[in-house]
């Protein structure tokens, strides 16, 4: 049974994951803050949506890729976030993608709500309009928000003009347990293979989430049967993640959403993500 919103507008006792969402899709944004208390709202307002996929009308655009998370499925293992390292060879400090844990708020008598959290590859991305020299920008042909390792100069604003804090600062750090190795490893990503070095981009550089685009075919077509499926999802056990083009209404990101109401964080910015969490 779920349990009123004490006064001081958090949970006064658990509800259930679903109780808790849905209740916040039902407020403004005014009174999710005052729900959530200080700090949290401003990280993670919520908006709602049911019942359909976005679609590219309008964009001119190939494919749509996006996500949707099942935060009903997700353990909290964090396996996506090792294997995301794994994948993009990122130093320490340096994320795609995260797992928040009860980041609505306390539930003391329910499990925890994990949350994964990588770049939403927004429509309309903040990041991008800050930058002052067009290093980070949204690809005309899938929508996935890259940067520019040759252009960027490292100045961070595009770290400021993410609402998500999906964006991270290379310092040229490494992890000293594997003696330096992953540090020498070349990172796929943009099909690239820089090795990270003092004074070489990508140190220097913001770094971010690219949907492991370096894994598309020539046609900008990910296989998911052949394993070029982003590293996070393909390694999720609890199966909470899933990856796809919402321009294509037989893949399965655009049926969840026919099938199940979501949710897009901030939605109130005008960012649409293309990142939502299930109910
Ligand atoms: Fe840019 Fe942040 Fe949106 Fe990613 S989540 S596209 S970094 S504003
Ligand atoms: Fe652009 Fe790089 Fe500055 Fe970000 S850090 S705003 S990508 S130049």
């Amino acid at each position: 049974m779920a349990q009123e919103l004490s006064q001081s507008g958090k949970p006064s006792e658990s509800l259930s994951q679903r109780e808790l969402i849905e209740r916040l899709c039902h407020m403004g944004a005014g009174a999710l803050a005052a729900a959530l208390g200080a700090g949290v709202a401003g990280t993670l307002g919520a908006g709602c949506q049911s019942g359909s996929a976005p679609s590219n009308a309008g964009t001119g655009r190939k494919f749509r890729y996006g996500m949707v998370i099942d935060t009903r499925r997700c353990i909290g293992c964090r396996a996506c976030v090792v294997a995301c390292k794994a994948e993009n060879k990122t130093p320490p400090g340096v994320s795609y993608t995260v797992v928040l844990e009860n980041a609505l708020g306390p539930r003391p008598n329910d499990r925890p709500l994990f949350m994964t959290k990588p770049c939403f590859h927004c429509e309309n991305p903040p990041c991008v309009s800050v930058c002052p020299v067009g290093a980070t920008y949204k690809r005309s042909q899938d929508g996935i928000v890259v940067v520019d390792y040759d252009r960027c100069i490292g100045c961070r604003y595009c770290i400021t003009g993410c609402p998500y804090g999906a964006r991270y600062f290379d310092y040229g750090e490494h992890y000293e347990s594997t003696g330096g190795v992953m540090a020498e490893v070349p990172s796929p990503e943009y099909g690239q293979y820089r090795v990270r070095q003092l004074g070489k981009s990508p140190v220097g550089n913001v770094r971010k989430c690219t949907f492991c685009m370096h894994l598309q075919d020539e046609q900008g077509r990910y296989d998911k049967a052949a394993g070029r499926w982003p590293a996070c999802v393909k390694t999720c056990p609890g199966h909470a993640l899933f990856f796809g083009d919402f321009n294509d209404p037989e893949s399965e990101v655009a049926r969840l959403l026919q099938e199940r109401p979501a949710v897009r964080l901030k939605e109130e910015l005008g960012t649409e993500p293309n990142v939502y969490y299930l109910l």
